[in-house]
């Protein structure tokens, strides 16, 4: 018998299949759903019990329920695999995924892992476990509202931390405040014009760390995602600035790292499958 993790993410969809046989790679996301993955997979690989997805969405009780990024061919995916293939299936949200992940790297039960890639999102680990909320849904911290900026979410509201902090955020600030090329933070901080553009980046990213410090008392964060992995020097940042926003006694004793794992989405999927 043979077991798939899965990292369906905004650009790729990865793969790792263990056990009787094994493979990896990976496909551009948008060529097709998870259903027909995993049907390409069954018929490829034959004898797989056991799948595991990290997906760029939300997700609850093995339903698809928002998928701003990927195309869904199967939303009630666990069903579906269960009922085409008799295969027990597990789908989380890549946050959740990634913190899982971050949890088992740093030895830590009370973990927040927040990323800024595209977007901004967090996942967090209370006793070991994925605090998911009523509709597994928490950990949306790139929603929770900052201040009104000049242009719109993904989310339809003007006023979301990721407008601010975020690769997304950063173009359109870029568009809006006419600084041309790519959106890097460094760059931007040598651009007399731009310089602003990522000091808000800075401040927002502080302020929705305490707000996260502060509403759920974390021991450590883990800060992850692509704009995080280019610009390593915000971590520290926020490490010298964020007792001016959070709670003084959550700053106790409080770990501030960068993430040393490099697909943490992927490694949470594996771990899932232990859980099945
Ligand atoms: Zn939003």
């Amino acid at each position: 018998m043979s077991r798939l993790a899965i990292d369906a993410g905004g650009t790729w969809l990865r793969y790792e299949l263990s056990g009787e046989e094994e493979a990896c790679g990976k496909i551009p996301s948008h060529s097709m759903g998870l259903g027909a993955f995993i049907a390409s997979m069954v018929e490829n690989h034959g004898d797989i019990d056991a799948v595991a997805i990290s997906f760029a969405g939300q997700v609850h009780d093995g339903v698809i329920i928002s998928s701003p990024n990927l195309p869904v061919d199967e939303p009630e995916i666990e069903a579906f695999a269960m009922a085409r293939y008799g295969i027990k299936l597990r789908i989380e949200n890549d946050l959740n995924c990634a913190a899982l992940a971050e949890s088992v790297y740093w030895n830590e039960t009370s973990l927040a892992a927040i990323y800024a890639g595209t977007g901004l999102g967090s996942g967090i680990i209370e006793k070991g476990e994925i605090l998911h909320g009523w509709r597994s849904l928490a950990g949306e911290i790139g929603h929770v509202p900052y201040k009104k900026a000049p242009f719109r979410c993904g989310c339809g509201k003007d006023n979301c931390y990721e407008l601010y902090t975020s690769g997304s955020g950063l173009q359109k600030w870029m568009a809006h405040e006419g600084c041309s090329g790519t959106p890097d933070l460094a760059r931007l901080r040598l651009d007399p014009k731009c310089r602003r553009i990522a000091e808000m980046f800075d401040e927002a990213l502080t302020s929705a760390t305490a707000t996260v410090v502060t509403l759920l008392n974390p021991k450590i964060v883990v800060f992850g995602g692509g704009v995080i992995a280019e610009n390593p020097d915000v971590v520290q940042k926020v490490r010298e600035r964020i007792g001016e926003y959070a709670l003084a006694a959550s700053c106790e004793d409080l770990r501030i790292e960068m993430s040393g794992i490099e697909n943490a989405s992927l490694e949470g999927a594996k771990l899932l499958l232990d859980t099945i």
